[in-house]
Order: C-alpha cells, then sequence, then structure tokens
C-alpha cells in the first residue's frame, strides 16, 4: 500500500508518454505519477444521462445512440479536397433527429465509420439553417451485448491541458496509476471520517477522477480537501499560542551593535525587536512571521533579534532560500556582527568538504554561534550543540516544512520567518494559524519613491538614454529578462543577446551577464564586482529576484515584463531604491499582452505599496486561481481553495484544534495515523522550490 503522494516513479513510465507528452506535464508541474493523481480536473462532463439529437439545441452537447445513414462530400470548389460528411441519426428511443459530423481532414473515416452501424456518440453540436452539425466528437462502437464503453454513461473528468497533452491521453494515464495501485493509505481517523461524513483516501481519490455520480463526486473532493486543510491547520497550530508575555531589556550586544549603526533604527523595527525579544524570553518556542516591504530592513532585525540568543549561549541558524543571498547575509551579517565577538560561518552544498568537516565540528562543539546558509543547515549531518533560534529569510512554504521537520525534537527552537511578500490577512490566518506576526509599515527614511515607466517596443530608444544618464552618475543598473523555459536554453539566448546589444548601446560600460546556468562560484564573483562598484549593470535572468542588496543600484529594466507576475515584480523592483539616490523602474511591455497582464502592470505604474499589489494580485488571479498549483506563492493545495472552502476550513480547524489540546505530539494510538502521514507524505506540497 502507498501514500497517495509517496508515488515517486515519474509519469514518462506510463504509456504514451514521450518527450512532448512529458514536457507538457511538466509545464503543468507534473513529475511523478503522484502529482498525475493531484491533478485537479478542470470540470467533469457528464455523460451518465443521454441528449438525443432531437432535442439539443445550438452551443449544446448531444449524448446519445445513433445509426450512421450516409456519407457524403461536400467542398468549395471543383480541384478543391473535398471533406467528408457523415450524417447520423438518433436511435437513443428518447428523441429522433440527424446530425451531420464535418470530418475535416479526416475523409479516411468512410473507412471506418460504417452505414448500418451504431455508435454512442459525443458532441458539441452547432446549427446552421437547418442543419445540425459537428466537427469535434467522439464516436464508440456499441457493443453486441449493450455494455457501455468506458467513454460512455459516465462523468468524465475535463482536465487542464498543455501542449500535446489530451484528455484521453491523461485519463488514460490516470486509470492506470490508480489500477496499479490497488488500495492507497488512510489519511484521516475513523472518528472524523464518520463525524464528517468523508470517504477513505483511496476511495476518495478514485471516485474524484472518475465519479459514478455527481453527490459521490462532491463527497470526494470534500474528502480531498478536508485532508489537506487539516493537515494544514495541525501543522500550522500545533503550538498553543503564548498567554504572557515577559518584558525584557535589549542586552549589552544588542545595544552596542545599534549604537554602532550609521543610522537609527525606525519605529517599527524597534516595535518588532521588542515583539521578537518578548517571544524569545518565554518558555514556548517563538513562531514569528516578520513581514515588511522589500528594502524595509528585515535582515537587520533578524541580526540584532540573534544577539540575544547568542548572549546567552545558544546557537543560531539564519537561512536563505538560495547560495548567493545566504552568501551576501554571510557577509554583511559578519561585517556587523564579528566587531562584537560573535562566531559566524557559512555553510551550503558548495562548501568543500575538508572545509565542511572543520566546520560541523566546530558546530558541534559550541564554537560556532551563528550559521548562515541556505537548507543545507538543516540536512541531516548538521548536528548543533545547543540549537536555539532558526531565522529564515524569505520562504514561504518554509513554515510549515520547517515545523515538519523540526516536530518531535527534544527542544524545538525559535522560529522567525521573514518575508517581503506581504501575505494578506486572509490567507495568513488560515495558512499560518497560530503564527504570530511582527510588520515593518515604514520604511527607513530618506528612501524616495520608486519611478515606474512603462515602456513600450518603440520608446526603448528614450529608456536606453535614461539609463545611461544614470551610468554617468556612478549609478548601477539592472537588466532582467523572463526565464522562459525549464532547459533554460531559449531564456539564455535572449539575454546573450541581450547582452551583446547593450555592449553596442553602452560601448566601454563595465557589465556582465549572469544567469542560473554559471556555476556558484562564477556567480559570486560576479556579484562582488557588481557591489564594489566595478561593474555599471547586470543582464541576468531572474536569479536576482530575492533579496539581493545593492544600495548603489538605481535602474531596474525588466523585459517582457507582462510575464511576470506581481510577486515577482514587485520583488524584482525592490532590488532598487535601497538608498536615498532616486531610482527607476522600467517595464517593457509588447503589445499583445493579455488583459490581466495589462492590469498587473497598471497596478506596478500605480504603486510600490506591496501590502495594496498583493491584495490587487489576489483580485486580478481571481479566488479560483487560489487552488491548487497556480498558487504557487504561498502553499500548493491540490483541491482546496482558500477562498471557497470556508466552512471546510472551519471544520478543519475545529478538528485539529480538538486534537492538538489533548495530544499535541500525536503519540495516542489513534492518532498515529496523523503522525505518519505527516512524516510520509504530508497533504500539501513542501518540498519542490521554484527558483
Ligand atoms: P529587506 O530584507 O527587508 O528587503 P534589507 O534588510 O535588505 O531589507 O535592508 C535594506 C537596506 O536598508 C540595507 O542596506 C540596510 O542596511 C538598510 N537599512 C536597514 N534598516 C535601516 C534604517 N533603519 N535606516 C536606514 N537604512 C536601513
Ligand atoms: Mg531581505
Amino acid at each position: 500500500m502507498a501514500y497517495l503522494r509517496a508515488i515517486d516513479d515519474p509519469v514518462t513510465k506510463l504509456g504514451g508518454v514521450g518527450p512532448a507528452a512529458a514536457k507538457a506535464y511538466r509545464e503543468l508541474g507534473i513529475h511523478t505519477q503522484s502529482d498525475l493523481l493531484l491533478l485537479a480536473p478542470r470540470t467533469w462532463e457528464d455523460r451518465s444521462t443521454v441528449h438525443p439529437l432531437g432535442s439539443v439545441r445550438d452551443g449544446q452537447v448531444a449524448n446519445t445512440l445513433v445509426e450512421v445513414l450516409s456519407h457524403s462530400y461536400f467542398g468549395l470548389k471543383k480541384g478543391m479536397k473535398r471533406t467528408l460528411k457523415i450524417t447520423v441519426r438518433d436511435v437513443s428511443g428518447l428523441g429522433d433527429g440527424r446530425l451531420s459530423l464535418l470530418c475535416f481532414g479526416r475523409n479516411f473515416l468512410e473507412k471506418t465509420i460504417r452505414a448500418g452501424r451504431i455508435y454512442y456518440l459525443w458532441a458539441p453540436v452547432t446549427i446552421k439553417g437547418s442543419e445540425k452539425q459537428a466537427t469535434q466528437y467522439e464516436l464508440h462502437p456499441a457493443t453486441d451485448d449493450g455494455d457501455f464503453p468506458p467513454q460512455f454513461g459516465k462523468i468524465l473528468p475535463v482536465y487542464p491541458l498543455r501542449g500535446s497533452l489530451t484528455q484521453r491521453l491523461i485519463r488514460a494515464n490516470i486509470r492506470k496509476v490508480l489500477a496499479e495501485h490497488k488500495a492507497f493509505i488512510n489519511e484521516l481517523p475513523e472518528s472524523l471520517m464518520e463525524e464528517l461524513d468523508l470517504l477513505s483516501t483511496d476511495e476518495a481519490i478514485r471516485t474524484y477522477h472518475f465519479p459514478p455520480n455527481l453527490e459521490r463526486l462532491a463527497r470526494a473532493r470534500r474528502t480531498l480537501a478536508f485532508t489537506e486543510l487539516f493537515y494544514l491547520q495541525l501543522v500550522a497550530r500545533r503550538k498553543p499560542r503564548q498567554t504572557a508575555k515577559k518584558p525584557a531589556v535589549p542586552g549589552e550586544l544588542e545595544l552596542r551593535l545599534i549604537e554602532r549603526l550609521p543610522f537609527a533604527l525606525t519605529g517599527d523595527q524597534l516595535t518588532s525587536l521588542k515583539e521578537i525579544r518578548e517571544d524569545l524570553n518565554a518558555e514556548e518556542p517563538m513562531n514569528r512571521l516578520l513581514q515588511g516591504d522589500v528594502g524595509s530592513g528585515k535582515t537587520l532585525v533578524g541580526w540584532i533579534s540573534a544577539l540575544k540568543i547568542i548572549a546567552e549561549g545558544g546557537q543560531v541558524a539564519f537561512m536563505a532560500p538560495t547560495e548567493l543571498l545566504a552568501r551576501q547575509h554571510a557577509e554583511s551579517g559578519a561585517a556587523l556582527l564579528e566587531p562584537l565577538g560573535v562566531r559566524l560561518a557559512f555553510l551550503t552544498g558548495s562548501v568543500k568538504p575538508k572545509e565542511r568537516a572543520y566546520l560541523l565540528t566546530a558546530l558541534k562543539r559550541g564554537e560556532i554561534d551563528l550559521l548562515v546558509g541556505t537548507h543545507a543547515l538543516f540536512s541531516e549531518s548538521v548536528a548543533f550543540k545547543n540549537l536555539r533560534y532558526v531565522i529564515i529569510d524569505e520562504q514561504h512554504r518554509f513554515g510549515v516544512e520547517q515545523r515538519l521537520a523540526l516536530l518531535g525534537k527534544a527542544t524545538e527552537p525559535h522560529l522567525l520567518l521573514m518575508t517581503a511578500t506581504p501575505i494578506p490577512r486572509t490567507l495568513s490566518l488560515t495558512v499560518f494559524g497560530s503564527l504570530n506576526i511582527s510588520t515593518l509599515q515604514t520604511m527607513p527614511p530618506g528612501r524616495k519613491p520608486i519611478i515606474t515607466h512603462l515602456v513600450r517596443e518603440e520608446s526603448r530608444p528614450r529608456m536606453y538614454k535614461a539609463v545611461g544618464v544614470e551610468f554617468t552618475r556612478g549609478h548601477q543598473a539592472y537588466f532582467i529578462y523572463p526565464r522562459i523555459d525549464d532547459s533554460g536554453q531559449s531564456d539564455l539566448r535572449d539575454v546573450t543577446n541581450m547582452y551583446e546589444f547593450l555592449k553596442r548601446q553602452y560601448p566601454g560600460v563595465p557589465s556582465a551577464l549572469i544567469h542560473s546556468k554559471l556555476d556558484e562560484e562564477e556567480k559570486v564573483a560576479i556579484l562582488g564586482a557588481y557591489q564594489r562598484g566595478e561593474l555599471a549593470y547586470l543582464v541576468s535572468t531572474s536569479v536576482v529576484e530575492v533579496g539581493i542588496d545593492i544600495p548603489n543600484a538605481t535602474c531596474m529594466i525588466i523585459e517582457h515584463a507582462d510575464r511576470f507576475g506581481l510577486a515577482a515584480l514587485h520583488q524584482l523592483r525592490g532590488r532598487v531604491g535601497r538608498s536615498a539616490l532616486q531610482s527607476y523602474c522600467f517595464l517593457v511591455f509588447s503589445e499583445e499582452m493579455t488583459e490581466e497582464a495589462k492590469k498587473r502592470l497598471q497596478v506596478m505604474k500605480d504603486s510600490t505599496d506591496g501590502f495594496y499589489i498583493a491584495e490587487q494580485d489576489l483580485i486580478i488571479r481571481g479566488p479560483g486561481e487560489l487552488t491548487g498549483r497556480a498558487q504557487s506563492g504561498y502553499l500548493n493545495l491540490a483541491f482546496a481553495s482558500l477562498a471557497e472552502d470556508l466552512e471546510l476550513i472551519e471544520q478543519a480547524r475545529a478538528a485539529s484544534d480538538r486534537i492538538l489540546q489533548v495530544d499535541n505530539g500525536f503519540l495516542a494510538p489513534e492518532n498515529a495515523i496523523i503522525r505518519s502521514v505527516l512524516s510520509e507524505a504530508p497533504p500539501f506540497e513542501t518540498g519542490r522550490s521554484e527558483a
């Protein structure tokens, strides 16, 4: 028996999935067979009731039994290829009527669809004059024994399509996976299934794709959505909320650091520090989200807050989503903290074995106070002597994931999540449950609002001129290209062309090309040179999206801006405007953009307020988009909709609270199922990061 989310066999092992289909599946985020089972149908076609030809209206779908009457050909001119027309009549007994099936490019059907035979027909019908016609249809021969063919008399799932994918292929692939796995491990305690009238996981997933009737489908969907929400809430709400606040004064190390800063902390930074300090002083582990727009100074709050733990002899881990960003943090952290005697080290996947071994020993002995790095910090081989505080930068899903990793450890460290992608209130309450929130609303003083221009193709020359002027002032720029496909090929070409073009545009101005295919050392070298001002501009794919802090950069030029989502645009723009210098953002768009893209760019022009932008993002995408993989910014849910399943969210919250109250560690026998689901295959996506 397998967990629904633990079938790691690739979809490419399934029949009919060649390179084209594999690529299309990848575009849908589907790699494994589990991913495939989690693909939510867009809708279901109800083929369980007959819609005879006699009563079908223009634009409706016929679903009935027909007899083939005759073949004929039609065509406009002599010499032009003619088209086969097959005329059928309804023999369902429920209503007469005829239909013409137009077989464009499929004249060979004359040989196979013979007059006098009986077929099941499914076809969207249009009415031209007095004739009912169909150009897309399915015909399945009626069998002698009167059994329905598999596509008929059923409710069929209709999946979102990409590339070469067809409904037929996806249905067959899903059927195959379901058939190969006789039973999926149940994921809900029985008492809950009974109470809420839910199905077993196994029955739910089978019913969800191929429901026998609509009532059953609704129950299956509820089961799957509830399961996601229930586990989400269990994890999010596992820590009982702190009640008594313990006041705490800033320690000596903290004060010394604050004194040494060349600027004063903002009021919001001071407030957040106080909130964090009180949490760190309490017995319960802290569980806090620090949200603040790009450039609001979150990192500094992280560093200062760490000093309390370090002064007490504890260790702190500071995690960033990318190697580049981790390195930058390590450097800025070292500059700030080492003069105070803090022992800081840097660990990522690319640290050499010898250095790594040395570092791990020191860590275990407690000779390192602060370890900065990527998720490599939490690999199994990394053992701290006394890890008491974990700070996580810009990783939205990590909150949930991290709690899973920490679940069951003897002493749970304090946790601070930092994010610049403001989380709309409704979402934060749902997804993060009992997470406390600190907010940096005000920017450090002296920042000028970034001026944003929407640039059409023909206005490029003016833009290049304006950026050139910034170069003469000694300021720096980023030129950004979207990442276009998985392989990294086409974006690489574009970005390389652009790089050559810009070199001609700005002769003698030093620059570099940076993209995800470069190895880490090269990237680091380039960013170092840029940071020291040796390069005037970077041409880049979106590797600079998150976190990089180079105050002298004043121009952000985003090519094909219409292809970026709002969150990405906002993050990218946040790379400039990080000092008292006036900064500019140029969003270059093409005329053929979609309505949604137009709205997104307008929002970017109208506002630099990340909170407003996040809200608009939700409005533009609509609540439907919150479901499933589309909602990649926060957390991927395959079945539940955070916008629409309010009642289910409430039920999941109540159920999870009830369990947590009596069994916070899921130790009771009836909760063993919860513990194993959480450790084996948690019902929400936490793994894959979309770089
Ligand atoms: P965030 O991570 O919130 O996007 P950073 O922590 O990268 O922002 O800070 C942006 C820049 O602002 C950094 O160069 C930092 O040194 C600076 N900064 C932080 N706090 C202040 C402040 N109170 N006044 C002036 N500059 C500040
Ligand atoms: Mg940051």
